[in-house]
């Protein structure tokens, strides 16, 4: 890839295993946008534009241009997503599973840890695991949140969403991590274009859980980061029950330490609310294509939940109980009312859209 002089160029980063996951995500970003682009007639002579840009917050958005679709993120946003992988696995007590090695490894000047990522006062120190698989299993999580990111992205361009913007708003699409309350006419339907995108987003993850339990047959390093869990006979399994709840930290982290940020006219829906639809959504289309013991899924689950709950209130990263309450008690209505909204807004787009109506609903 040419990296240009005014852009983030990945290839500075001194840390490797770092650098390596901003340039797989280029290379991954092609490849997905490819698959799509060669598969409908709509994006065949569509070009894709994937860039980091220089920026000191978590941004990640998506533009389309004449016939180019530019994907931008924001230099600190993987890193910062990694951070909070860190932060989590710093703690050996959390996910005791993953040990494999006690070989002793570490990151070498870790800054504080952002622990709202759009409040600056928040800062707590800045932890990592010192064991070399720990270490790597941070990165693969990494790099599965930063690819849900952009497979969200690609949904946004593969549905219209962005040639739709860019037309009738002169504006890009929304960023993944918006915090924007918005009081104009367009919220509904940013709500049903973010809520259509974690789907398309969820509907790709998928592969590359897959993937990650195959690696394990061939690569030493994960047969060793894995042992454990390998030991419990549902690799498959527990990498998808881990990868999504990786995300759901994602998303409770995108809330943030501050108040409640998002309400009725928030322009994404509630980080929570996303967290549980796009787990329903992964499971499904995993079931769809794997055979899955969704009855020890079932069982598990909840305790991944309760060990990630327990860890992110460490950092006093998790959500005041009444809120989340709140949220559990109206999912239901909230998410019958999102995937109305989102059916009657789908058809906005259809002019620009790469999918072919058969596949709209
Ligand atoms: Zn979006």
């Amino acid at each position: 890839m040419l990296w240009k002089s005014s852009d983030f160029n990945p290839e500075n980063i001194q840390e490797e295993s770092l650098r390596r996951i901003y340039t797989y995500q280029a290379i991954r970003a092609n490849e997905v946008y490819s698959s799509f682009s060669a598969h409908y007639p709509r994006g065949k002579k569509r070009i894709l534009d994937y860039k980091y840009i220089k920026g000191d917050k978590l941004r990640a958005y998506t533009t389309s241009i004449w016939k180019y679709d530019k994907i931008r993120v924001s230099s600190p946003t993987i890193y910062m997503v990694r951070s909070l992988c860190d932060q989590l696995l710093a703690n050996e007590g959390f996910l005791p599973t993953i040990v494999g090695s006690d070989k002793y490894a570490k990151r070498e000047n870790i800054p504080n840890f952002l622990a709202d990522p759009f409040e600056v006062n928040f800062q707590l120190q800045g932890e990592a695991p010192d064991n070399a698989n720990r270490l790597l299993f941070s990165d693969l999580m990494a790099d599965m949140c930063a690819t849900f990111i952009l497979c969200h992205e690609i949904g946004h361009i593969i549905c219209g969403h962005t040639a739709f913007f860019k037309t009738l708003f002169n504006s890009e699409c929304l960023d993944f991590f918006s915090i924007t309350t918005s009081k104009d006419i367009t919220v509904e339907l940013k709500q049903a274009m973010e809520y259509d995108a974690d789907i398309v987003a969820s509907a790709l993850l998928p592969q590359y859980i897959e993937q990650l339990s195959k690696s394990v047959k061939s690569n030493k390093r994960h047969q060793e980061i894995f042992k454990e869990v390998i030991s419990q006979g549902k690799l498959q399994e527990d990498i998808l029950m881990l990868s999504l709840m990786f995300l759901y930290a994602m998303f409770v982290y995108i809330q943030g330490r501050g108040e409640l940020k998002y309400n009725a006219m928030s322009e994404h829906p509630h980080p929570l609310l996303r967290a549980m639809y796009v787990k329903d959504a992964v499971i499904t289309r995993m079931k769809e294509r794997n055979k899955l013991d969704l009855a020890y899924i079932l069982e598990k689950l909840p305790m991944y939940f309760d060990q990630f709950d327990e860890r992110l209130e460490q950092f006093s990263l998790n959500q005041p109980e009444v809120i989340i309450e709140d949220i559990f008690r109206r999912q239901d209505g909230l998410m019958q009312g999102l995937i109305e909204n989102a059916k009657i807004h789908r058809g906005v787009c259809r002019h620009y859209s790469w999918l072919p109506p058969e596949e709209w609903n």
